[in-house]
């Protein structure tokens, strides 16, 4: 398919040009790089509200929120307001600040899943020490992970399942030494048997059990809360430890994240993306026995020279002062629901095979009627719909993430009437896609 540009992207297109001088693909984190979808990547130079603005001055409606951080939108003027005051007073001491004790302390005040926290400064970064604290806790080496779940760049969860009787994983990424690789094993997702029986044979090998309760980085696999629960159940009669990564729900679908929703208790929880405000800000929590574990208290060992700066919890904090706020999330969860279903009604009286999934801001296009639990569900070829449904969308002032696999996420910055102009030109563009 040609794709007709009507916006220009030549500021965008020369910097990218550039960018690949210094940078391996031009980018430094590789789904940026536009690989699957159509032209060169934006170069956003601005943001405000729920839009953003390109090198070109194209405007956009943005869902992709920065990756999910945006919870309220760029360029908040509360968040701003203080991460400005705080940079007046130096950025990094490294020292403990009262900052960081009132980030903690507003979001333990707000979780019945968590006593103790440690602040790290990124997703990956919180992973990774949560599953060192899980094999320090249990010693323990193994791994269960899911296949379509993503746990950041962490060596021991770039892996896919092995090939048929294998039961130890292979890497998805060079660099990872199989011996790392097959201290995880990876199941399918939906699948209660499997980890019933892999538990069988394993639990005296295996730490923890680590998956997204709301798997949002392979398209959005929602489980069954039955199914949930029968990890919790299978961890505790096997002694392993349940991990929930909360990286993207944490602090998405409420303040207790997917815990909260769906009233369940993990033994150990990771954070990142909302809870930084938009700033580099990771953390992984328990209760204050697991968490006493760690050093100085424990002998499992974690630290970071930048955790928990100032600057970084100033921007966590400012954004949570605003989460806290009585129908924060029942109000952008109604103005969730009357958008997708703005679009999803279209797709219906047309009869295009689409079904939006979503839970809380967060949303999906999956290109069909069938419900998707896993990610071998999703035809690839369907990809080729969001091709055109992302070069549609831009033209017509709409970025999404560039690949059919994210999610989009809604913000408190995206008014209803921004939403009903969105959903208006996501309904036109579908009208292409299905030409
Ligand atoms: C984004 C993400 C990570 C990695 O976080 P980074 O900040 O990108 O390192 C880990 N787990 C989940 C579920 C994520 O969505």
């Amino acid at each position: 398919m040609n794709f007709t540009n009507t916006i220009k992207r030549e500021q965008s297109a020369k910097l990218f040009e550039e960018a690949k001088g210094y940078f391996p693909g031009g980018v430094n984190s590789p789904v940026r790089a536009f690989k699957s979808v159509s032209g060169p990547p934006l170069f956003i130079k601005e943001g405000k509200g729920c839009r953003f603005i390109d090198e070109d001055n194209n405007h956009y409606i943005d869902f992709c929120c920065s990756w999910g951080p945006l919870i309220l939108g760029h360029n908040h003027e509360h968040i701003r307001n203080r991460v400005i005051d705080t940079v007046s007073k130096g950025t990094s001491f490294g020292t403990p600040t009262k900052m960081g004790n009132q980030l903690g302390k507003i979001i333990l005040d707000n979780n019945r899943f968590i006593e103790k926290m440690r602040f790290v400064s990124s997703g990956t970064e919180a992973v990774m020490s949560a599953i060192r604290l899980a094999r320090g806790v249990t010693g323990k080496p193994k791994l269960i992970k899911f296949d379509g779940c993503y746990h950041g760049h962490v060596d021991s969860l770039m892996v896919k399942a092995g090939s048929g009787l294998a039961t130890f994983g292979i890497s998805t990424s060079a660099g990872i030494p199989e011996s790392f690789a097959q201290e995880t094993i990876v199941l399918p997702l939906a699948d209660l048997e499997a980890v019933e029986n892999c538990l069988k044979q394993y639990s005296d090998q295996v730490a923890a059990i680590i998956l997204e309760p709301v798997p949002a980085n392979n398209g959005l696999l929602l489980q069954d809360k039955s199914y949930l629960e029968g990890l919790r159940q299978l961890c505790t009669q096997y002694n392993v430890l349940l991990i929930f990564d909360e990286v993207i729900s944490g602090f998405r679908v409420n303040l207790e994240g997917a815990a909260g929703y769906y009233g369940i208790q993990p033994d150990i929880i990771t954070y990142g993306k909302i809870i930084g405000g938009g700033m580099p800000v990771g953390a992984f929590a328990a209760s204050a026995e697991i968490m006493s574990h760690i050093a100085p208290e424990g002998a499992v060992y974690q630290a970071g020279t930048l955790s928990a700066n100032p600057v970084a919890m100033s921007a966590g904090l400012a954004t949570m002062e605003i989460l806290v706020r009585n129908s924060f999330y029942t109000q952008l969860e109604k103005k969730t629901k009357d958008f997708v279903q703005n679009i999803q009604q279209h797709c219906d009286d047309k009869n295009y095979a689409v079904s939006i999934v979503t839970i809380g801001s967060i949303f999906w296009v999956a290109f069909t009627k069938e419900r998707i639990m896993r990610s071998d569900q999703i035809d690839p070829k369907s990809m080729e719909h969001f091709k055109v449904l992302h070069h549609e969308l831009l033209q017509r002032g709409v970025y999404l993430g560039p690949s059919g696999y994210e999610v989009g996420f809604v913000s408190d910055a995206h008014s209803v009437e921004d939403l009903e102009q969105a959903a208006e030109k996501i309904c036109d563009a579908m009208d292409i896609v299905f030409r």
